[in-house]
């Protein structure tokens, strides 16, 4: 892979750890009423309801107010308006989940290696504008991670190919010479290299699938990889 030019990182998983901190934030919010079921519940409802999100069959705001639709009756509370599930987001999960933020370790001294070998970085997330670009400030990536694209702000979602292509067209990179970085094999992988540019799945759980020979356990091994 010595003709990369641009690494173009995902965020969630790869530079910061969204599992962890959503585990914290669930925890935090919910306290004693917090039991494996109701553990169970949110994360099951995070997973269906951020994939009709991708698909497009649900807006971003929406995509919450379902996951707590799917999540009060289990915890046994009434189902309010729009507007009260809102307010319940921002005040409850939505806060801890901001507080609970930790970017990984092998993440910047990853992307500084990169930059001292010439390659370019840039981000392309899932997830709405505001949120990705807070989240990239509070881990301290934002001013060295070069341009960040965001679902939100291009109105395409990953694996759609059309996001892979519209961000190698804002940052003036050929996709050939571009290697796209995720920890989701079908929404990062396979996404990018349907869009013809490379791929590594990032696979810090050791989870890969066993066919899948482009995968790194740290961002360590990132710079030696485009070398
Ligand atoms: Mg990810």
């Amino acid at each position: 892979m010595s003709d990369v030019r641009t690494v173009l990182l995902d965020l969630d998983g790869v530079l910061m750890d969204h599992t962890s901190a959503a585990r914290e934030a669930v925890r935090a919010w919910l306290g004693a009423r917090l039991t494996p079921e109701v553990e169970a519940a949110w994360f099951a409802a995070q997973d269906l309801r951020l994939a009709q999100w991708r698909a497009g069959g649900l807006g971003w705001e929406e995509q919450r107010r379902a996951r707590l639709r799917d999540v009060l009756p289990v915890l046994g509370e009434r189902i309010g308006t729009d507007d009260e599930l809102d307010a319940q987001w921002a005040s409850g999960y939505g806060a801890a989940y901001r507080r609970s933020w930790h970017g990984f370790e092998d993440a910047g001294p990853a992307i500084r290696a990169l930059h001292d070998a010439g390659v370019r970085t840039a981000v392309l997330t899932n997830g709405a504008e505001d949120q990705q670009t807070a989240k990239l400030r509070t881990i301290g990536l934002l001013d060295l991670v070069g341009p960040v694209l965001t679902a939100g702000a291009l109105g395409l979602r990953k694996p759609d190919p059309r996001a892979f292509l519209v961000a190698c067209e804002r940052i003036g990179a050929d996709p050939s010479a571009v290697l796209y970085v995720g920890d989701e094999h079908e929404v990062d992988v396979l996404g990018a290299r349907g869009a013809g540019l490379g791929a590594v799945l990032l696979d810090r759980d050791g989870t890969a699938p066993p066919d899948e020979t482009a995968v790194i356990r740290s961002l360590a091994e990132l710079p030696a990889l485009v070398r």
